[in-house]
C-alpha cells in the first residue's frame, strides 16, 4: 500500500514536472469518460449487518461490464451492497482476442472486483454462483465454487429488497452437434488462455517427425466458425502472430497454415458500414486468410468440421483448432427464471425502459442477460391521445401537442429516429390535416388522424447490441437512478406517465453509440465512430490503442497493458507453451 501510495505520489510529481509525460497520459485519457483515477489506499472496514443499519439490501448478480460499471457508481452508503459472482475479478472483454496470441497477458486485462469497489465503502462480495432465483420470496439461491461451506456443500441464499442481474450470456452454439465437445470458445479469459496453448499445441504437433505433409497442414488448419467481430479480430491476431513471430521460429511449417474464417452470412462483419465489410474480406483476402461465406457448420467432430453450402453441398473440412464465435445465448439460470416470471416464451428477458424486470418487483436486468422491451407508441396511441388532450374536446389543437410533446420524444425514443430518418426537424412536421396539408396552428386533429401520422414510427424501434458498452451505459444509468431513489420519489423527473397518472421517477434509459471498432491486424483498424464516420487504417490503430488503454478501469491495468503492448513491439509475442 505504501508503495502504491508513494508511487502515485511520485508519478503526480512528474506530472506537474513534465508537460510531455501529462501530455501522453491525456491522450490516453481522452474519450474515456471512464478513468478511474487510483483508488485510495485505505480500506474502509466493512459494516456487517444490514439489520443494523436498517439498509434496503440491494444484491448484484455478476461482476462484468454491466455489474461492475453498477457497482462502481451506486453509492453504498444508502444500501446493504452484496455482489454475487463467480469471478471475484473483472474481465477487459475487448482485449480477449489480444490474450489468445500473447499480445496481451491475461492478468493485464483482469482487476480484484474488490480493488474496484474499495473506495465505495461497504460492499460486501461472496464468489459464487447463482443458481436460482426466488421472486416470491425475495431471495437467490448461490452456491460456492470454492470449497464447502458447514453445511457440506457450499450452498447459501441471499435475501434482497432490490436484485440487479447482470449475469451476461453463454455462447451460442445452436445445439450443433460436436461443438462444445470440439470447438474453443472465446468468452472468459480461461477461454483465451486455452486458445493460446492450442494454438502452440498445433505448432509443435505439425513439428513433429514421421509426419506426412496431409498431417501437418491438418494441425495448422485453423478455423473460426462466425464472421461477427470477436471472430475476425481472433483471425487477424492469429494471422498476425503467425506471420510477424511464428514464422521465424517454425520456418519450414509457415507455408503449411492456413486460417478459415467460416460465416453463414453473405458478408463478415455485417453490423459495420458495408465499407468496412468490404475493406476487411478484401484484407484478408490480400492477407491469405479464407473467408467462406454462406457456409452453415452442422457437424464437428475431432478430425474435421461438416458445412453446407447451396453451391458445394456438405463438405468434411479437417482442422487443427476451432474456435466457435458465432453469438451468445441465454444462460440456465436466467431461462428458469424467465419460466418463473412469465416469459418462458421469449429468447431473452425482457426489461422495461427502466431495466426493470417485466412483472417483478424490485428486479433489474442489464447487460447480455437482458433487452429492453420497448414500448410502442402505436399500442398506446389511445392513451397518448387522451393525456394530450387537456380540454377532453375529442380533438387536438397544436398546443395540446406541443405541451406533451418532449413528454412523448421522451417515453418513445423512435420518434426522435423516425424524424431524423425522414430529416424532419420537428415532431409537428409529421402531422397533416385531413387533406395531408401541414397542420395549421388553427386546425384540429382528430384520433383518427393522429394515427395516421405516427403509423410508421414504431418502425425505428431498435434492439440495442449485446455490447460492453451498453452494459456499462446501463450498469451506470442503474446506479444513478438508485443514487436518487430518495428525490425522485418526491420529485418525479422522469415523462408523463401515459397509462396512469403523473410523471415516473426516472428518465427512461438512452443508450449513446460512442462508435465500434474492427481490428483487421497487421496494425490496421477500422472504426465506425458516431455520425456514420469512417475511419480504416494505421492511424485508427492508434486511436484504438489510446481509446483502449484510457478504457481501463484501474491504473495498474492501463500501464500493464501499455507495458505488454511495448513489449510486444520490441520483442513480438511469447511463444512458451504454458
Ligand atoms: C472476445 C470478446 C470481445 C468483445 N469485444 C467487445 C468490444 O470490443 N466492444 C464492446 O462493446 N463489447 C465487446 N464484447 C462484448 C462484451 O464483452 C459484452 O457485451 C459484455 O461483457 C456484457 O456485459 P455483461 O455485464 O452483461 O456480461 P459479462 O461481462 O459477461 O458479465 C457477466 C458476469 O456474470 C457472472 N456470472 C455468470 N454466471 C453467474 C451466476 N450463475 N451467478 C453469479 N454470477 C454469474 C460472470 O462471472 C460475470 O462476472 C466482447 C465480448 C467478447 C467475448
Amino acid at each position: 500500500m505504501r508503495f502504491a501510495s508513494s508511487f502515485f505520489d511520485r508519478a503526480s510529481q512528474a506530472l506537474n514536472r513534465s508537460p510531455a509525460f501529462s501530455k501522453l497520459i491525456v491522450v490516453f485519457a481522452v474519450s474515456s469518460g471512464g478513468i478511474v483515477a487510483y483508488a485510495d489506499a485505505k480500506s474502509d472496514h466493512v459494516a456487517e449487518s444490514s439489520q443494523v443499519s436498517g439498509k434496503k439490501k440491494l444484491v448484484v448478480l455478476g461482476t462484468g461490464w454491466a455489474g461492475m460499471s453498477f457497482l462502481k457508481n451506486v453509492d453504498a452508503s444508502l444500501y446493504d451492497v452484496q455482489v454475487v459472482s463467480p469471478r471475484n475479478y473483472f474481465a477487459f472483454t475487448p482485449l480477449l482476442p489480444s490474450v489468445t496470441c500473447g499480445t496481451v497477458e491475461p492478468r493485464s486485462i483482469v482487476e480484484p472486483i474488490r480493488n474496484i469497489v474499495k473506495k465505495n465503502g461497504g460492499v460486501k462480495f461472496w464468489e459464487a454462483e447463482c443458481f436460482n432465483v426466488d421472486p416470491v420470496k425475495k431471495k437467490v439461491h448461490c452456491r460456492s465454487n470454492i470449497g464447502t461451506n458447514r453445511d457440506g456443500n457450499g450452498e447459501f441464499t441471499v435475501d434482497y429488497d432490490y436484485l440487479v442481474i447482470a449475469l451476461g450470456a453463454k455462447p451460442n452454439t445452436f445445439n450443433t452437434p460436436g461443438v462444445v465437445e470440439h470447438c474453443h470458445f472465446l468468452k472468459e479469459v480461461e477461454d483465451a488462455q486455452k486458445i493460446r496453448r492450442s494454438v502452440m499445441n498445433c505448432f509443435e504437433k505439425a513439428c513433429l517427425p514421421n509426419l506426412s505433409e496431409e498431417e501437418r497442414r491438418k494441425n495448422l488448419h485453423f478455423v473460426i466458425v462466425g464472421g461477427g467481430p470477436t471472430g475476425v479480430e481472433f483471425a487477424a491476431e492469429l494471422h498476425d502472430f503467425v506471420t510477424k513471430d511464428l514464422a521465424k521460429l517454425y520456418p519450414t511449417l509457415k507455408d503449411l497454415v492456413r486460417i478459415s474464417v467460416v460465416e453463414a452470412g453473405e458478408h463478415i462483419l455485417t453490423m459495420f458500414d458495408k465499407r468496412i465489410t468490404k475493406f476487411a474480406e478484401e484484407k484478408f483476402q490480400r492477407d491469405g486468410i479464407e473467408v467462406k461465406t454462406n457456409f452453415r457448420v452442422v457437424k464437428v467432430t475431432d478430425k474435421a468440421i461438416t458445412m453446407t453450402n447451396a453451391a458445394t453441398g456438405e463438405i468434411n473440412v479437417p482442422y487443427g483448432m476451432a474456435v466457435w464465435s458465432t453469438g451468445i445465448g441465454t444462460r440456465p439460470v436466467i431461462l428458469d427464471f424467465m419460466k418463473q416470471v412469465g416469459q418462458a416464451n421469449r429468447r431473452v428477458l425482457a426489461t422495461d425502459e427502466w431495466l426493470r424486470v417485466c412483472n417483478c418487483d424490485g428486479i433489474y436486468a442489464l447487460g447480455d442477460c437482458a433487452t429492453i422491451s420497448q414500448r410502442k407508441v402505436m399500442e398506446d396511441i389511445s392513451e397518448i391521445f387522451r393525456v394530450a388532450d387537456v380540454d377532453r374536446s375529442g380533438t387536438l389543437t397544436l398546443k395540446e401537442i406541443k405541451d406533451v410533446l418532449d413528454d412523448i420524444c421522451e417515453r418513445y425514443p423512435q420518434v426522435e429516429l423516425y424524424l431524423k430518418s425522414k430529416q424532419m426537424k420537428n415532431f409537428v412536421d409529421l402531422l397533416r390535416d385531413s387533406e395531408g396539408n401541414p397542420l395549421k396552428e388553427s386546425k384540429e386533429l382528430d384520433i383518427e388522424e393522429f394515427k395516421k401520422a405516427l403509423v410508421h414510427v414504431d418502425s425505428q424501434v431498435k434492439m440495442l447490441p449485446a455490447t460492453a458498452q451498453v452494459a456499462a451505459q446501463q450498469g451506470n444509468y442503474l446506479a444513478q437512478c438508485f443514487n436518487k431513489m430518495k428525490i425522485c420519489e418526491e420529485y418525479p423527473e422522469g415523462p408523463l406517465r401515459i397509462r396512469g397518472s403523473g410523471r415516473h421517477r426516472f428518465r427512461p434509459f438512452r443508450y449513446k453509440h460512442l462508435g465500434q471498432f474492427a481490428p483487421l491486424g497487421g496494425e490496421q483498424t477500422a472504426a465506425q465512430l458516431p455520425g456514420d464516420w469512417i475511419s480504416i487504417g494505421h492511424s485508427t490503430q492508434w486511436l484504438w490503442y489510446s481509446i483502449y488503454a484510457s478504457k481501463q478501469v484501474s491504473w495498474r491495468t492501463r500501464l500493464l497493458v501499455i507495458g505488454d503492448w511495448t513489449r510486444r513491439f520490441i520483442f513480438g509475442r511469447d511463444s512458451s507453451c504454458i
